[in-house]
């Protein structure tokens, strides 16, 4: 039988195979997609040290890797349902069930619309969705574009599609509202952007955290130039909110009006921007019903994108031989979920081949990795992640020391 049966094969999903397959595991892994990488095809950054960040040739190199280690891979079947059982894990596909004695969450994480009028039309469209078809189809989704939202996914993404050959006319904010919430509050915006100076993963977020390097987030948004500011010839302009996607029958540009400060709008000041296409960046939130249907435990953690599945620093959940890594335990970058995927993999091979000083060293190490690649994190999706994730494990604890006492009293 499978020991290990990991469903994603993105990074944390492939990092996780490879380190339970190094220690003698055998190992199956499943992804929906008919490639394997999950969100790495769509990555292409340059890194403050100049070098590029390629998530297609990773994406190759962990592939290649996991192969070597005998992992087995299946692409295009989806995992729809799983059920607990004496022997571990019965795991329902679109190709039959597979049993497992330990199972391997990797899902990832999905992207978080913002609806308003229009948002429906051909032609607007997520912004991981232009990332897919620029850097993974390779396709233009069309020569000019408008994006909705002002966030570090946003203006990577910008970025990438400036690669693409296509012009971003402007990047401007939602109107706040009960999914916007924050994205459309200029001076909430600002603090967001403002974190970037020191965390820019390229020459072009580093200049787009300049402007708030020496004021308050506050005062900031107040004496943000009404144009916005050009970065690498993108006008970013957080005082403009988009209130409906136009276009008859197809998108072809967006109805924005002057906000305040604080997102109230300003009378009189509507405009349209024409575009080709439009994207709605709304933020990235972990995709964890698969762990729900297993029975975990959740929390609300806004840092970490949303509902997560309570675990440990080892990527263990309260279930037994049920493991989680990568951005279904909080959205990050992919360099944390391959750090987190060895930590997943290697507690699954300390649990199962018995436990080993050698493995709980590697284990240890794997931690200590984890720990240096946040703090040393590029892309930064929310503050506060660290003391988010130190906030969960001491819960996770809390929780294995009520369930023990409760089987104790019983
Ligand atoms: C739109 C978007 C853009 C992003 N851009 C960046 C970026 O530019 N830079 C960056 O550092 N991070 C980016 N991220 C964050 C990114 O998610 C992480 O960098 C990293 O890819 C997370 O790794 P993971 O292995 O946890 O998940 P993923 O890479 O998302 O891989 C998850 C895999 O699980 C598979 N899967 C999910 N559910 C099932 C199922 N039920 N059955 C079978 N297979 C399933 C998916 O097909 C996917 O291949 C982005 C995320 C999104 C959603």
């Amino acid at each position: 039988m499978i020991d290990l049966l990991v469903v994603g094969a993105g990074p944390a999903g492939l990092s996780a195979a490879i380190a339970a397959a190094e220690q003698g595991l055998k190992v199956k892994v499943l992804d929906e997609f008919p490639k394997v990488g999950g969100r790495l095809l769509g990555q292409l950054h340059q890194e403050p040290s100049g070098e590029w960040w390629n998530g297609i040739e990773m994406g190759e190199k962990l592939h290649q890797k996991a192969r070597l280690e005998g992992v087995n891979i299946q692409c295009e079947v989806s995992v729809s349902d799983i059920s607990r059982t004496d022997f571990g894990w019965s795991v329902y596909t679109s190709v039959g069930m597979i049993k497992a004695k330990n199972l391997l969450l990797a899902t990832g994480a999905s992207e978080t619309a913002i609806p308003l009028p229009g948002w429906t039309l051909p032609g607007a469209i997520s912004i991981g969705a232009a990332q897919v078809m620029g850097n993974v189809h390779r396709v233009k989704p069309g020569n000019s574009c408008v994006i909705i939202g002002a966030n570090v996914l946003s203006i990577a993404i910008a970025n990438e599609l400036m690669l693409c050959g296509v012009k971003v006319k402007e990047i401007i904010i939602p109107e706040t509202g009960p999914v916007a919430k924050d994205a459309g509050v200029p001076e909430k915006v600002m603090a967001s952007l403002m974190r970037l100076t020191h965390l820019a993963p390229n020459a072009f977020l580093r200049q787009a955290g300049k402007f708030g390097k020496f004021v308050s987030p506050k005062v900031a948004a107040q004496f943000f130039p009404k144009n916005g500011i050009r970065v690498l010839g993108i006008p970013i302009r957080v005082k403009k909110a988009a209130i409906e996607i136009i276009g008859e029958g197809q998108a072809t540009g967006v109805r924005t009006v002057a906000v305040t400060p604080d997102g109230k709008r300003i009378q009189g000041t509507e405009q349209v921007t024409e575009a080709d296409f439009v994207c709605i960046a709304g933020g990235l939130a972990p995709m964890s019903e698969l762990a729900s249907i297993a029975g975990c435990s959740f929390k609300y953690v806004e840092e970490l994108g949303g509902h997560i599945p309570l675990h440990s620093e080892r990527m263990e959940t309260a279930v037994p031989g049920l493991y989680v890594a990568g951005n279904i335990t909080g959205v990050e970058s992919a360099k944390v979920a391959m750090a987190q995927g060895k930590v997943a993999g290697l507690t699954v091979a300390f649990n199962t081949n018995g436990a080993s000083k050698k493995t709980e060293m590697l284990v240890k190490c794997a931690l200590d990795d984890v720990r240096k690649t946040r703090a040393n994190a590029l892309i930064e999706f929310q503050p506060g992640i660290v003391e988010a994730r130190e906030r969960i494990y001491v819960q996770f604890e809390q929780e294995r020391i009520a369930v023990k006492q409760a089987i104790t009293v019983s």
